[in-house]
Protein backbone atom coordinates (compact mmCIF):
# COMPACT_ATOMS: atom_id res chain seq x y z
CA UNK A 1 0.00 0.00 0.00
CA UNK A 2 1.69 3.36 -1.06
CA UNK A 3 1.46 6.06 1.87
CA UNK A 4 -0.35 9.24 0.78
CA UNK A 5 1.69 12.41 0.49
CA UNK A 6 0.40 15.70 0.11
CA UNK A 7 1.02 18.23 -2.29
CA UNK A 8 2.64 20.42 0.46
CA UNK A 9 4.54 17.63 1.84
CA UNK A 10 6.40 16.83 -1.26
CA UNK A 11 7.08 20.47 -2.18
CA UNK A 12 9.00 20.20 1.23
CA UNK A 13 10.54 17.19 0.53
CA UNK A 14 11.81 19.12 -2.63
CA UNK A 15 13.54 21.41 -0.86
CA UNK A 16 16.43 20.92 -2.58
CA UNK A 17 15.10 20.88 -5.94
CA UNK A 18 13.22 24.11 -5.26
CA UNK A 19 16.75 25.86 -4.42
CA UNK A 20 18.31 24.85 -7.22
CA UNK A 21 15.93 26.67 -8.64
CA UNK A 22 16.37 29.73 -6.82
CA UNK A 23 19.67 29.53 -6.65
CA UNK A 24 20.31 29.16 -10.34
CA UNK A 25 21.93 26.05 -10.65
CA UNK A 26 19.25 24.60 -12.87
CA UNK A 27 16.68 22.10 -12.11
CA UNK A 28 17.08 18.45 -11.21
CA UNK A 29 17.19 15.32 -13.75
CA UNK A 30 13.59 13.77 -14.64
CA UNK A 31 12.71 12.19 -11.64
CA UNK A 32 9.49 10.73 -12.41
CA UNK A 33 8.88 8.00 -15.43
CA UNK A 34 5.85 8.60 -17.97
CA UNK A 35 6.22 12.01 -18.62
CA UNK A 36 6.41 13.84 -22.30
CA UNK A 37 9.88 13.91 -23.50
CA UNK A 38 8.64 14.04 -26.93
CA UNK A 39 9.77 17.98 -27.23
CA UNK A 40 13.20 16.62 -26.93
CA UNK A 41 13.25 13.41 -28.66
CA UNK A 42 12.70 11.15 -25.77
CA UNK A 43 15.91 11.26 -23.95
CA UNK A 44 14.14 11.45 -20.59
CA UNK A 45 17.73 12.90 -19.27
CA UNK A 46 16.72 16.09 -20.84
CA UNK A 47 13.46 17.28 -19.06
CA UNK A 48 12.60 17.68 -15.21
CA UNK A 49 9.16 16.00 -15.35
CA UNK A 50 9.02 15.72 -11.28
CA UNK A 51 6.47 18.47 -11.02
CA UNK A 52 4.54 17.12 -13.49
CA UNK A 53 3.38 14.86 -10.51
CA UNK A 54 2.01 17.73 -8.27
CA UNK A 55 -1.68 18.29 -8.35
CA UNK A 56 -2.39 21.90 -9.52
CA UNK A 57 -2.26 24.71 -7.00
CA UNK A 58 -5.17 26.82 -5.93
CA UNK A 59 -4.39 30.13 -5.24
CA UNK A 60 -5.55 30.27 -1.04
CA UNK A 61 -6.33 26.81 -0.86
CA UNK A 62 -3.21 26.21 1.48
CA UNK A 63 -3.10 28.19 4.42
CA UNK A 64 0.66 29.19 5.95
CA UNK A 65 1.21 28.19 9.25
CA UNK A 66 2.63 29.96 11.51
CA UNK A 67 6.59 28.62 11.33
CA UNK A 68 6.63 27.89 7.73
CA UNK A 69 8.03 30.17 4.72
CA UNK A 70 6.35 29.96 1.45
CA UNK A 71 8.36 30.75 -1.69
CA UNK A 72 6.47 31.37 -5.26
CA UNK A 73 8.17 31.89 -8.25
CA UNK A 74 6.23 34.24 -10.86
CA UNK A 75 8.42 34.37 -13.02
CA UNK A 76 11.75 33.02 -14.90
CA UNK A 77 12.11 33.91 -17.61
CA UNK A 78 14.10 36.87 -19.23
CA UNK A 79 12.01 36.71 -22.50
CA UNK A 80 7.88 36.94 -21.25
CA UNK A 81 5.23 35.17 -23.13
CA UNK A 82 1.52 34.61 -22.29
CA UNK A 83 2.19 31.57 -20.71
CA UNK A 84 5.62 32.49 -18.55
CA UNK A 85 6.69 36.13 -17.06
CA UNK A 86 9.92 37.57 -16.52
CA UNK A 87 11.86 37.67 -13.51
CA UNK A 88 9.97 37.93 -9.59
CA UNK A 89 10.30 35.12 -6.90
CA UNK A 90 7.53 36.03 -3.94
CA UNK A 91 8.30 34.73 0.32
CA UNK A 92 5.89 34.97 2.52
CA UNK A 93 6.49 34.09 5.98
CA UNK A 94 4.36 32.68 8.50
CA UNK A 95 4.26 35.62 10.54
CA UNK A 96 2.21 37.46 7.96
CA UNK A 97 4.98 39.41 6.31
CA UNK A 98 6.25 39.29 2.60
CA UNK A 99 8.59 40.05 0.57
CA UNK A 100 9.39 40.53 -3.42
CA UNK A 101 12.62 39.62 -4.78
CA UNK A 102 12.47 41.41 -8.58
CA UNK A 103 9.56 42.88 -10.34
CA UNK A 104 9.86 41.22 -13.72
CA UNK A 105 8.11 42.36 -17.13
CA UNK A 106 4.63 40.39 -16.76
CA UNK A 107 4.83 39.08 -12.94
CA UNK A 108 1.99 41.74 -11.96
CA UNK A 109 -0.59 39.17 -13.74
CA UNK A 110 0.79 36.52 -12.40
CA UNK A 111 0.44 37.92 -8.31
CA UNK A 112 -2.98 38.83 -9.29
CA UNK A 113 -3.66 35.14 -10.25
CA UNK A 114 -2.16 34.34 -7.06
CA UNK A 115 -4.70 36.31 -5.14
CA UNK A 116 -1.55 39.11 -3.83
CA UNK A 117 -2.65 42.31 -4.71
CA UNK A 118 -0.37 45.82 -5.28
CA UNK A 119 -1.01 46.87 -1.11
CA UNK A 120 1.33 43.07 -0.32
CA UNK A 121 3.46 44.25 -3.42
CA UNK A 122 5.50 46.87 -0.83
CA UNK A 123 8.54 45.06 -0.08
CA UNK A 124 11.27 45.01 -3.41
CA UNK A 125 14.38 43.69 -3.33
CA UNK A 126 15.95 44.43 -6.59
CA UNK A 127 18.99 42.52 -7.72
CA UNK A 128 20.24 44.26 -10.34
CA UNK A 129 18.99 46.49 -12.82
CA UNK A 130 18.34 44.74 -16.04
CA UNK A 131 14.61 44.87 -17.71
CA UNK A 132 14.05 41.70 -16.96
CA UNK A 133 13.90 42.04 -13.30
CA UNK A 134 12.92 45.45 -12.89
CA UNK A 135 10.05 46.08 -15.82
CA UNK A 136 6.83 45.50 -13.93
CA UNK A 137 8.24 48.38 -11.83
CA UNK A 138 5.72 51.66 -13.16
CA UNK A 139 2.38 50.01 -12.62
CA UNK A 140 3.70 48.67 -8.83
CA UNK A 141 4.35 51.93 -8.23
CA UNK A 142 1.78 53.91 -9.93
CA UNK A 143 -1.32 51.32 -9.27
CA UNK A 144 -0.35 50.77 -6.07
CA UNK A 145 -1.94 53.43 -4.12
CA UNK A 146 -5.57 52.13 -6.12
CA UNK A 147 -4.96 49.15 -4.68
CA UNK A 148 -4.61 50.29 -1.21
CA UNK A 149 -0.79 51.27 -0.63
CA UNK A 150 -1.54 54.47 1.02
CA UNK A 151 2.29 54.09 2.14
CA UNK A 152 5.38 54.37 -0.38
CA UNK A 153 6.72 51.83 -2.21
CA UNK A 154 10.01 50.10 -0.51
CA UNK A 155 12.85 49.30 -2.83
CA UNK A 156 16.37 47.97 -2.47
CA UNK A 157 18.82 47.66 -5.12
CA UNK A 158 22.49 48.34 -5.88
CA UNK A 159 24.50 51.70 -5.74
CA UNK A 160 25.71 52.60 -9.39
CA UNK A 161 28.04 50.40 -10.79
CA UNK A 162 31.17 52.87 -11.17
CA UNK A 163 31.25 51.89 -15.15
CA UNK A 164 32.67 54.59 -17.46
CA UNK A 165 32.58 54.00 -21.45
CA UNK A 166 35.78 53.73 -22.54
CA UNK A 167 35.69 56.51 -25.48
CA UNK A 168 38.52 57.20 -27.03
CA UNK A 169 37.17 59.60 -29.47
CA UNK A 170 35.62 61.55 -26.80
CA UNK A 171 32.86 61.82 -28.86
CA UNK A 172 30.34 59.52 -26.62
CA UNK A 173 28.23 61.69 -24.40
CA UNK A 174 28.21 59.46 -21.59
CA UNK A 175 31.42 58.76 -21.53
CA UNK A 176 32.77 61.38 -19.14
CA UNK A 177 31.72 60.39 -16.08
CA UNK A 178 30.26 56.94 -14.52
CA UNK A 179 26.95 56.09 -15.28
CA UNK A 180 23.82 56.95 -13.25
CA UNK A 181 22.71 53.43 -12.74
CA UNK A 182 22.19 52.55 -9.32
CA UNK A 183 18.74 52.10 -8.55
CA UNK A 184 17.99 55.27 -6.39
CA UNK A 185 18.72 56.99 -9.94
CA UNK A 186 16.68 54.04 -11.61
CA UNK A 187 13.78 55.57 -8.75
CA UNK A 188 14.06 59.10 -8.86
CA UNK A 189 13.42 58.23 -13.41
CA UNK A 190 10.71 55.83 -12.55
CA UNK A 191 8.58 58.85 -10.52
CA UNK A 192 9.24 61.27 -13.23
CA UNK A 193 8.63 58.48 -16.16
CA UNK A 194 4.75 58.02 -14.37
CA UNK A 195 4.05 62.01 -13.39
CA UNK A 196 1.23 61.96 -15.87
CA UNK A 197 -0.07 59.21 -14.00
CA UNK A 198 0.16 59.86 -10.38
CA UNK A 199 -0.85 63.54 -11.12
CA UNK A 200 -3.99 62.23 -12.11
CA UNK A 201 -4.91 59.88 -9.60
CA UNK A 202 -3.58 62.38 -7.01
CA UNK A 203 -7.37 63.23 -6.30
CA UNK A 204 -8.10 60.12 -4.59
CA UNK A 205 -6.34 59.00 -0.83
CA UNK A 206 -2.93 58.70 -1.53
CA UNK A 207 -2.10 58.60 2.70
CA UNK A 208 -2.88 58.05 6.07
CA UNK A 209 -2.02 60.06 8.54
CA UNK A 210 -1.89 57.59 11.21
CA UNK A 211 0.86 55.42 8.97
CA UNK A 212 3.74 55.82 10.35
CA UNK A 213 7.21 54.06 8.48
CA UNK A 214 8.10 50.86 10.00
CA UNK A 215 11.48 51.20 11.50
CA UNK A 216 13.95 48.64 9.54
CA UNK A 217 12.22 50.31 6.26
CA UNK A 218 12.72 53.81 6.63
CA UNK A 219 16.25 54.13 5.26
CA UNK A 220 16.16 57.84 4.53
CA UNK A 221 15.20 59.36 7.57
CA UNK A 222 12.75 61.26 5.31
CA UNK A 223 9.72 59.69 7.11
CA UNK A 224 8.06 59.71 3.60
CA UNK A 225 4.12 58.89 3.94
CA UNK A 226 2.99 59.00 -0.06
CA UNK A 227 1.87 56.32 -1.77
CA UNK A 228 3.62 58.27 -4.54
CA UNK A 229 6.92 58.31 -2.61
CA UNK A 230 9.67 55.66 -3.10
CA UNK A 231 11.84 54.43 -0.14
CA UNK A 232 15.06 53.62 -1.53
CA UNK A 233 17.90 51.71 0.44
CA UNK A 234 20.36 51.42 -1.86
CA UNK A 235 23.39 48.52 -1.26
CA UNK A 236 26.52 48.68 -2.03
CA UNK A 237 27.23 45.79 -4.13
CA UNK A 238 30.96 44.82 -3.40
CA UNK A 239 30.00 44.68 0.34
CA UNK A 240 30.02 40.88 1.94
CA UNK A 241 29.28 41.48 5.44
CA UNK A 242 33.19 41.41 6.39
CA UNK A 243 36.07 43.98 6.77
CA UNK A 244 39.29 43.57 4.14
CA UNK A 245 40.82 41.81 7.70
CA UNK A 246 37.96 39.03 7.20
CA UNK A 247 36.30 40.42 10.42
CA UNK A 248 32.49 40.88 10.19
CA UNK A 249 31.03 44.66 10.09
CA UNK A 250 27.52 43.77 8.53
CA UNK A 251 27.82 46.10 6.13
CA UNK A 252 25.88 43.65 3.99
CA UNK A 253 22.82 44.14 6.08
CA UNK A 254 19.61 45.25 3.83
CA UNK A 255 16.85 44.62 5.62
CA UNK A 256 16.65 43.92 9.84
CA UNK A 257 13.69 43.50 11.94
CA UNK A 258 14.88 42.26 15.05
CA UNK A 259 11.19 42.76 16.52
CA UNK A 260 9.87 39.71 14.17
CA UNK A 261 13.36 38.26 13.69
CA UNK A 262 13.68 38.95 9.47
CA UNK A 263 17.25 39.47 8.49
CA UNK A 264 18.00 40.29 4.49
CA UNK A 265 21.54 40.75 4.18
CA UNK A 266 23.42 40.90 0.40
CA UNK A 267 26.30 39.91 -1.40
CA UNK A 268 27.87 40.43 -4.91
CA UNK A 269 26.54 38.47 -7.90
CA UNK A 270 28.51 37.73 -10.97
CA UNK A 271 26.68 38.98 -14.19
CA UNK A 272 27.75 41.05 -16.70
CA UNK A 273 29.48 43.67 -14.87
CA UNK A 274 29.73 45.22 -11.89
CA UNK A 275 26.58 46.16 -10.09
CA UNK A 276 24.72 42.95 -8.79
CA UNK A 277 23.91 41.36 -6.09
CA UNK A 278 22.50 38.42 -4.41
CA UNK A 279 20.25 37.79 -1.35
CA UNK A 280 19.70 35.87 1.96
CA UNK A 281 16.69 35.94 4.03
CA UNK A 282 16.75 34.73 7.27
CA UNK A 283 13.51 33.89 9.71
CA UNK A 284 12.76 31.31 11.80
CA UNK A 285 15.75 29.37 11.65
CA UNK A 286 14.77 29.20 8.04
CA UNK A 287 16.59 30.94 4.95
CA UNK A 288 16.50 31.11 1.21
CA UNK A 289 18.56 32.24 -1.31
CA UNK A 290 17.72 34.54 -4.11
CA UNK A 291 20.71 34.86 -6.47
CA UNK A 292 18.96 37.17 -9.17
CA UNK A 293 21.24 35.88 -11.98
CA UNK A 294 24.68 34.90 -11.59
CA UNK A 295 27.55 32.27 -12.20
CA UNK A 296 28.44 29.67 -9.24
CA UNK A 297 31.07 31.94 -6.84
CA UNK A 298 32.10 31.18 -3.25
CA UNK A 299 30.19 34.29 -1.49
CA UNK A 300 26.99 32.18 -2.41
CA UNK A 301 28.44 28.95 -1.81
CA UNK A 302 29.17 30.37 1.81
CA UNK A 303 25.97 31.35 2.59
CA UNK A 304 24.57 27.98 2.12
CA UNK A 305 25.13 27.33 5.73
CA UNK A 306 22.95 28.74 8.51
CA UNK A 307 23.94 31.57 10.33
CA UNK A 308 22.39 32.72 13.65
CA UNK A 309 20.32 36.08 13.47
ZN1 LIG B 1 20.40 40.05 -15.62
Amino acid sequence: MTAKISRRDLLKLSGLAAGGLALGLGAPRNVVAGSDNSRHGGDPSQRNSYFDSLKPYIPGSEALDPDEMRISFLGTSCIPSLSQAAVSVFVELGNGECFMFDCGTGVTPKYFALGVTLDKMSKIFLAHNHSDHMGDLPYVYAFGQSFGRVWPLYVWGPTRSGFVWKDPDGKYPLGKKPLEDGVADICAALKKFCIWHTESQSFMYTSINSYDVPKPWDTTGSRCKDAYDIVVKELHWRNTGKNSQGLANQDNVAYHDRSKGVKITHFPAVHCREGAVSYKLEWNGLSMIYSGDTKPNQYMMRRQKPVRI
